[in-house]
């Protein structure tokens, strides 16, 4: 029998991550950006959003 092993996510992880700073955590994919929550919070003013909070 041949268990399904975890496999590294080296070609599912290479689309996902920060942009800014490669962070994977709290990665917030919506209006078209791959950003983590802190580089979108600090971005964000600049893209004419409001607070995000
Ligand atoms: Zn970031």
């Amino acid at each position: 029998m041949v268990q399904p092993k975890l496999r590294p996510k080296k070609d599912y992880g290479r689309n996902h991550g920060c942009e800014r700073c490669g962070r994977k955590r709290g990665l917030i994919r919506r209006y078209g950006l791959r950003l983590c929550r802190q580089c979108f919070r600090e971005i964000a003013p600049e893209l004419g959003f409001k607070k995000f909070s």
